[in-house]
């Protein structure tokens, strides 16, 4: 059975708190580094509150039902031949 994945974006993030605060779930604390870290990320029930609410478009949930079950394959590269 898979689970939500939540994805906090570092770089968008600027550690308002909100999602740490609103979540019912207490997926987020904003780390030492003033950016908000999925902390309990199993315990999402994809409530609907925080992409909406982040006012920098940092968070991103992925339902379940979303989630591959397992990771595509890396494409690989192609190879030029020099000769
Ligand atoms: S609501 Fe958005 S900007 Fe604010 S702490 Fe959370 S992820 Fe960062
Ligand atoms: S979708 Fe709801 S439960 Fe999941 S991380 Fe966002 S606010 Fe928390």
């Amino acid at each position: 059975m898979g689970r939500n994945r939540v994805v906090v974006y570092p770089d968008w993030c600027k550690g308002c708190g909100i999602c740490a605060a609103f979540c019912p779930k207490k997926v987020f604390a904003v780390g030492l580094d003033g950016k908000a870290q999925v902390v309990n990320e199993e315990a999402c029930v994809n409530c609907g509150f925080c992409e909406p609410h982040c006012p920098d478009f940092a968070v991103m949930v992925i339902p379940e039902n979303d989630v591959p079950e397992t990771p595509e394959p890396a494409p690989t590269e192609a190879k030029e031949e020099t000769l």
